[in-house]
């Protein structure tokens, strides 16, 4: 086998519960996530050393070095199989970059499948899993797929289980929040306001409303612990929430640590319309329309 394309999802939280700051510097985190129909496109090809080039409009804001997220994952792969296999990279960009929607760990994950059959190793989720935490807390969702509750910094799994299929329209905005820069923000707000960060707890009535496929009470109990940061550094998401509000919305949050900001429609009809309405008051770069929960990682083979 010379090539392995593997298509692979972004993700929207839709809850992400802050708990205090640790002392090794990260938050014990529940962060219920949902893989939607943005998808990364990425094609390893058998090579002698590791390189990846990136094509797409934000190709740009990517590395295409050893910084790039999917060859550090093609590289700790190589080194968990303890031989020195090559590959070339091509990610085919769609999800946006820095833009709260994991495309970073959706890259590692997808060079994790794509090299695990190219390289023919035959290892198990259950290796890869643990390979990918050590890449990122994203990164274990992004091998799932579907819905799940995350605990710890995020990487403990438990899929969930989702009665239907839920609409959504993701407000792209121009350049991206930086992580590191939205938590320590989140920190310096608790800390100016004496807000004590409470233990994070996975909301009850938000499960219930995804066992039970409705988009109503979904809406309602969206949650984003990292809101208030992202908006705090980037005023303009104030304005692009409310548009989505008053256009129907049913529920209107920052994915992740933004600035791309997630409205669930209650169709797909709803979707269409809501992004035109968004496109149309230019509160947003672009606005697209998805759906999820969709299935993770899945290989198709390329000559
Ligand atoms: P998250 O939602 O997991 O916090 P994000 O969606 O906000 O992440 P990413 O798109 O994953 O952010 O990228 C964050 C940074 O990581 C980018 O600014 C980029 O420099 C770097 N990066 C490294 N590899 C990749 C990659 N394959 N795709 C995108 N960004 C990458």
């Amino acid at each position: 086998m010379n090539s392995v394309t593997v298509r692979v999802p972004a993700k929207v939280n839709l809850q992400l519960a802050v708990g205090p700051l640790r002392d090794d510097g990260y938050h014990d985190l529940v962060n219920v996530f949902h893989a939607v129909s943005i998808f990364d496109e990425v094609t390893a090809t058998a090579e002698t050393g590791m390189r990846v080039r990136v094509e797409g409009d934000s190709a740009g804001q990517v590395p295409e070095d050893d910084d790039n997220l999917a060859i550090r994952a093609a590289s700790a792969l190589a080194r968990h199989a303890g031989r020195s296999y090559g590959v070339s990279l091509l990610i085919r960009k769609s999800i946006p970059v820095a833009g709260g929607m994991a495309g970073g760990s959706a890259d590692a994950a997808a060079a994790l499948v794509a090299c695990n059959e190219l390289w023919g190793l035959g290892l198990p989720l259950a290796d890869l899993l643990e390979i990918g935490a050590d890449i990122g807390s994203d990164v274990p969702f992004a091998l799932l797929g579907g819905t799940a509750v995350g605990t710890g910094r995020g990487e403990r799994l438990t899929p969930l289980e989702v009665g239907g299929t839920f609409h959504w329209v993701f407000a792209l905005a121009e350049g991206g929040l930086s992580t590191p820069a939205v938590y320590a923000e989140c920190d310096r707000i608790r800390e100016a306001t004496g807000t004590e960060a409470a233990w994070p707890q996975t909301s009850e009535p938000l499960l219930d409303a995804l066992r039970r496929g409705d988009a109503k009470a979904l809406g309602a109990e969206l949650a984003n612990d990292l809101q208030p940061a992202a908006v705090m550094l980037r005023r303009s998401l104030a304005r692009t929430l409310d548009a989505g509000r008053e256009h129907g919305a049913l529920g209107a949050i920052v994915s992740g640590s933004g600035p791309t900001c997630a409205f669930l429609a209650d169709s797909e009809t709803h979707a269409v319309e809501l992004a035109a309405a968004l496109r149309a008051e230019g509160v947003a770069r672009d606005a697209v329309t998805a759906h999820g929960p969709v299935p993770g990682p899945a290989v198709g083979q390329r000559p």
